[in-house]
């Protein structure tokens, strides 16, 4: 819940002291969801709710992970409110989930690198993809001459196509995982994000709300 009460915290700590109500239930709960309609109260007084949004959208390529950008077209301009921003980046050139919130501690927390969120890409390549691959993604390989990658899985789809699953989030990761095995990446479309699958359904451009289940996975 983020209102007029105080930063996170102390609104964290005013619902742990069980002085909110919702829809006159005592909520002890800091990550409970509240929506337009919930009437909220706290110590009596009447406060309107101003709810997290957390949505998924399918980015086209060409699209900056921004809010305004003097040259390129930015994945913020293609939603409906302006309070929201990126949950980390995708280059221009990569498609696909990227998660749009304005809840900053939430994005934070799936930002930090001791959190090991997982992200999923479907990549095509330049050169074939053998069986030796496999091995070198899960042994961890050396980027940016001094960066020892965590282990990662890559499942073979066939010679240019595979899906990998990584666990950090650095510059460029992917395509310099490849290059450190003499490929190159053609293609990169990012189709999970912590657990969270991209909709089939939403095409590039378009963007949903995610559901219960969905939000369940970034607790
Ligand atoms: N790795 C990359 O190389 N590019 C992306 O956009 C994401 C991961």
């Amino acid at each position: 819940m983020k209102n007029q009460l105080g930063n996170v915290k102390e609104c964290k700590t005013l619902i742990k002291k069980g002085y909110v109500m919702i829809n006159d239930q005592c909520v002890k709960d800091p990550h409970y969801l509240v929506c337009k309609e919930d009437k909220i109260r706290v110590q009596g007084k009447v406060i309107e709710a101003m709810p997290f949004v957390y949505y998924m959208i399918n980015k086209p390529v060409g699209y900056i992970c921004a809010a305004h950008d003097q040259k390129y077209p930015c994945l913020l301009e293609l939603i409906d409110r302006d309070d929201c921003y990126c949950v980390g980046r995708l280059d221009k050139d990569t498609t696909g989930f990227v998660l749009l919130t304005n809840d900053k501690s939430l994005s934070k927390k799936l930002l930090l690198p001791q959190n090991h969120v997982e992200k999923t890409y479907e990549v095509q390549t330049k050169l074939p993809i053998t069986e030796n691959y496999v091995e070198a993604f899960q042994k961890g390989m050396m980027i940016d001459r001094t960066y020892q990658c965590l282990p990662a899985e890559l499942e073979i789809k066939d010679d240019y196509h595979c899906l990998v699953t990584i666990c950090e989030g650095r510059y460029h990761q992917i395509k310099k995982m490849f290059l450190s095995m003499s490929n190159e990446v053609v293609s990169l479309k990012r189709i999970a994000f912590a657990h969270i699958v991209l909709d089939e359904q939403l095409k590039y451009g378009q963007y949903r709300q995610l559901n219960e289940d969905e939000m369940k996975l970034l607790q």
